[in-house]
C-alpha cells in the first residue's frame, strides 16, 4: 500500500498493520477470533424469554454457530418500545452458554453497567450508537473483555479505526471491528453494506473484521447476498440476527432469520467459505514467508 496512503491512518498507528504484526487473533473459550476458523454469532436482536433463548441456542448450537449474540440493554431509536431485559436477560445469556458451551456477546451501553456486563459476556459489544462516547469505550477497554466495535452509522472507516485505537490507548488490544451498514442518501434497505470497508480494513488493519449483514439490510430477504459479500471481502465472521418466530420478535424482527432460513444461509455459503479456507491458508503461508525472511534479515 502506498505510504501516502497510509498517512491518512497515521492517527491510528496501533490498528495498522506493520511487518511483523498482520492478525490479531481474540482467543474466546476454546476458539479464535481472526485466525483460519470462521466464527459465527448468531441469536435474538434481544433478549426476551428463556425458551426464546434457550432454543436459539441449542440450534445454533447445532449448526456450528461459536457466539450467541442477544441485547439484554438495547439502545432503540424509539424510546416507546422494548428497551432490554438488563440483568434478567444477562442471566439467561450465562445460562444458554452453560447448557449449550457457545460464548457470548452482547452490548453494554452505559459506563456503568460494564462491571455487571462483562461478569456475564464473553465479549462486550460497543454497539453503533455508542461508537464515539469515549467514557464507555475506557470503561468496557478496562474491564479486560475482548470488544466487538461496530461502526457507527455516519462513521467513517477513519473514524473506527480512531475508536480502536481509543481501545488500545485504554489498554486493550483484543478489538474485533464490525461493519454493520451505513447511512447513506440509498434508502432502499435500513443501511448500505459497506462491503469495500471490510476489504479496506483487511489490508489496514491487523484486526479481526467481523460483517453484521442483518443491520445492514434490514430485511431477512438480502440477509444471505449481504453474508455471502461478506465472506468474498475477507470478513473473519459473521454477527446475524436469528429468532424462533421473527415476526413475532420484540425488536427487530423483520431482518431476523428463523432456523430454517439459519441453515439455509449457512448451507449456502459453504462453498464460499471453502474458498476463504484457501485463501487463508495461502496468506498465512505468505506470511509465514514474510516473517522468516525478516528474522534471517536480522540474524544476517
Ligand atoms: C444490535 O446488534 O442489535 C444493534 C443494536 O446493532 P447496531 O448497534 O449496529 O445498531
Ligand atoms: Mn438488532
Amino acid at each position: 500500500m502506498r505510504e501516502s496512503w497510509r498517512d491518512r491512518f497515521a492517527e491510528t498507528p496501533d490498528v495498522l498493520k506493520s511487518a511483523l504484526h498482520q492478525h490479531t487473533i481474540v482467543p474466546v473459550l476454546d476458539f479464535a477470533i481472526g485466525g483460519a476458523e470462521f466464527i459465527t454469532m448468531a441469536g435474538p436482536c434481544a433478549v426476551e424469554t428463556e425458551h426464546q433463548l434457550l432454543t436459539t441456542a441449542e440450534h445454533l448450537r447445532r449448526t456450528g454457530a461459536r457466539i450467541l449474540r442477544g441485547g439484554a440493554f438495547k439502545p432503540r431509536t424509539s424510546p416507546y418500545t422494548f428497551q432490554g431485559l438488563g440483568l434478567e436477560g444477562l442471566k439467561l445469556l450465562a445460562r444458554a452458554r452453560k447448557e449449550n458451551g457457545l460464548a457470548i456477546v452482547t452490548e453494554v451501553m452505559s459506563e456503568s453497567d460494564v462491571p455487571m456486563v462483562a461478569e456475564y459476556a464473553d465479549i462486550l459489544q460497543i454497539g453503533s450508537r455508542s461508537m464515539e462516547n469515549y467514557s464507555l469505550l475506557e470503561a468496557a477497554a478496562r474491564s479486560g473483555r475482548p470488544l466487538l466495535l461496530k461502526r457507527g452509522m455516519v462513521a467513517t472507516v477513519a473514524d473506527l479505526l480512531r475508536s480502536a485505537q481509543y481501545l488500545f490507548d485504554y489498554g486493550n488490544p483484543q478489538v474485533i471491528l464490525c461493519e454493520r451498514g451505513i447511512r447513506t442518501f440509498e434508502t432502499s434497505l435500513r443501511n448500505t453494506f459497506d462491503a469495500a470497508s471490510i476489504a479496506l480494513l483487511k489490508q489496514l488493519s491487523h484486526l479481526p473484521v467481523i460483517a453484521d449483514p442483518s443491520h445492514a439490510a434490514g430485511h431477512r430477504e438480502m440477509v444471505p447476498a449481504l453474508a455471502r459479500i461478506a465472506v468474498a471481502a475477507g470478513a473473519d465472521g459473521l454477527l446475524v440476527e436469528v429468532h424462533p418466530n421473527p415476526d413475532k420478535a420484540w425488536s427487530d424482527g423483520e431482518q431476523s432469520l428463523d432456523f430454517a432460513g439459519f441453515d439455509n444461509m449457512m448451507a449456502d455459503l459453504s462453498p464460499y467459505l471453502a474458498l476463504r479456507g484457501f485463501a487463508v491458508h495461502d496468506l498465512e503461508l505468505a506470511w509465514r514467508k514474510a516473517v522468516e525472511s525478516c528474522s534471517l534479515e536480522a540474524i544476517g
